[in-house]
């Protein structure tokens, strides 16, 4: 009898242990938001795939052609096309491809770029049903927010 009351006053215990953490979290402030109709802001250290910046002074990109991020990326992923256009004497940059299905975000690109003309973007909800859905022209993303 005396152990059936000391199993019921611990049992007893307990619960009233565990109602009292799930009411101090009912009434403390929401930590969480309701994904995909709310959305909290990105850190800056967040890193996903690498853009070409939006110079904002010119409007455009700053990449001068060098192929630095191309000749370090370790993944081989990074395909940087350009062109001298006829009594130019410098090269333009006509397509800057990148696979990111390879890209392992190692920031060695971001890094070595001369003319910081690269950065991480913040885009976190990537889906699609085919790998060449992640390769991407950041030359034409840039373009399009220009
Ligand atoms: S290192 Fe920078 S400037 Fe050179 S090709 Fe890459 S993005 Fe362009
Ligand atoms: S972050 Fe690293 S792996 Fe990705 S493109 Fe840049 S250098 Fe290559």
């Amino acid at each position: 009898m005396k152990q059936y009351f000391s199993l019921l006053f611990i049992g007893t215990k307990s619960l009233l242990v565990g109602l009292g953490v799930t009411f101090r979290a009912l009434l403390s402030p929401a930590v969480t938001v309701h994904y995909p109709r709310q959305k909290i802001a990105i850190t800056p250290n967040f890193r996903g795939h690498t853009l070409l910046i939006q110079d904002r002074s010119t409007g455009l990109h700053r990449c001068i052609v060098c192929m630095v991020c191309e000749r370090n990326c370790p993944s081989n992923c990074i395909t940087v096309v350009g062109e001298k256009p006829e009594g130019a004497t410098k090269k333009v940059l006509t397509a800057y491809r990148l696979d990111f299905t390879r890209c392992s975000l190692c920031g060695i690109c971001v890094e070595c770029c001369p003319t910081q003309a690269l950065d991480f973007s913040d885009e976190y909800e990537l889906a699609a049903f085919s790998r060449e859905a992640y390769h991407y022209n950041l030359l034409e993303q840039v373009e399009k927010t220009a």
